[in-house]
């Protein structure tokens, strides 16, 4: 993830099609021909969850190109057909610095497959292959990602085992990123890369009411604004995520406008979705050799897991057949 530190023209290419099925599919969150769920909301493990951050960071840096990399994508391509109905790899490559070619994979896994009310949920797998922040000059080795990369499919692995447990009322897919966090500093080209080739290759009907990416939401003290383009592009998503959060007494969900951050949410924009970035920029360790799983905590995972969970069970009418 970057922050932008000069402004990006986001171009919003919205056919009117894609448009008009959005608005669609909006229109049942007003509550026409739709009921809200009765399937109890599921007890989100935040034990289980941060066991996952710790699993993740054990492969070591997940940056491409390592057998790290190869052995946790494995991993999560297993984890995730335990619990989805359905799984696989979108696999792709693409031209990386000094020539090399990067090899890379989004894992995609859908949960109520039948279902046309969907929501998108999403957080990048790969880590950071230079640790830029180090103390005292950057250091040209790959980082641990606890925070940045794990805490976030963390999340999503466990909520995964929540949907398996008691699947969902609403259709649910989880895509986690590979190549979000390869780019050098201020190369925006070379960032997002899973992001970017699934929005370019999406199927052109799917258009789920919302999506939401989770980066940087592991760490203590927690603590997540309303980011910049969120808002922009999704306010009504971001506003009940919030309500949601405030309902349940989730402090982590600040109510305050956060930085314009350059991440995984902007691909999914340029190809018409609403999405929400769930981030928490304000780390210590970010882009260093620190950022550990003792950085982070289950209260934190379990804080987003619980409010998405709530959201996806309770708040999303269900149309009526
Ligand atoms: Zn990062």
């Amino acid at each position: 993830m970057k922050k932008t530190l000069i402004i990006i023209l986001v171009s919003i290419a919205i056919s009117s099609c894609s448009k008009k099925t959005n608005m669609q599919q909006m229109s049942s969150l007003s509550g026409q021909a739709a009921q809200l769920s009765n399937v109890p909301v599921p007890k989100f493990s935040a034990d289980s969850a941060f066991s996952y951050l710790v699993k993740q960071v054990d492969f070591g840096p997940r940056a491409p190109e390592t057998p790290a990399h190869k052995n946790c994508l494995n991993y999560l391509n297993r984890k995730l057909g335990e619990y989805a109905d359905t799984v696989h790899l979108q696999k792709f490559n693409v031209p990386g610095y000094n020539g090399v070619m990067l090899h890379l994979a989004n894992v995609v896994a859908s949960f109520n497959t039948r279902a046309k009310t969907r929501v998108l949920l999403t957080a990048h797998w790969d880590s950071r292959p230079r640790a830029d922040h180090q103390p005292g000059g950057a250091v040209d080795k790959p980082i641990p990602g606890a925070d940045d990369g794990a805490s976030g499919v963390a999340v999503l692995l466990e909520m995964a085992r929540d949907f398996k447990q008691s699947p969902p009322p609403i259709g649910v897919d989880i895509v986690l990123w590979d190549g979000e966090d390869y780019g050098k500093e201020g190369d925006l080209n070379y960032y997002c890369l899973g992001s970017k080739y699934w929005a370019a290759t999406k199927p052109f009907s799917y258009y789920p009411i919302f999506a939401v990416n989770l980066d940087m939401i592991g760490q203590k003290d927690l603590s997540i604004p309303k980011e910049g383009y969120s808002v922009q592009y999704a306010p009504d998503i971001v506003n009940l995520i919030w309500k949601t959060a405030a309902e349940m007494g989730v402090t982590q969900f600040v109510d305050t406008l956060g930085e314009d951050i350059y991440d995984d949410q902007i691909p999914l924009d340029n190809v018409g979705l609403k999405a929400v970035d769930l981030i928490d920029f304000n780390y210590k360790y970010w882009h260093t050799l620190e950022d550990t799983p003792d950085k982070c905590s289950p209260e934190s995972l379990s804080a987003v897991g619980r409010v998405l969970l709530e959201d996806i069970y309770k708040k999303i009418p269900v149309p009526v057949s």
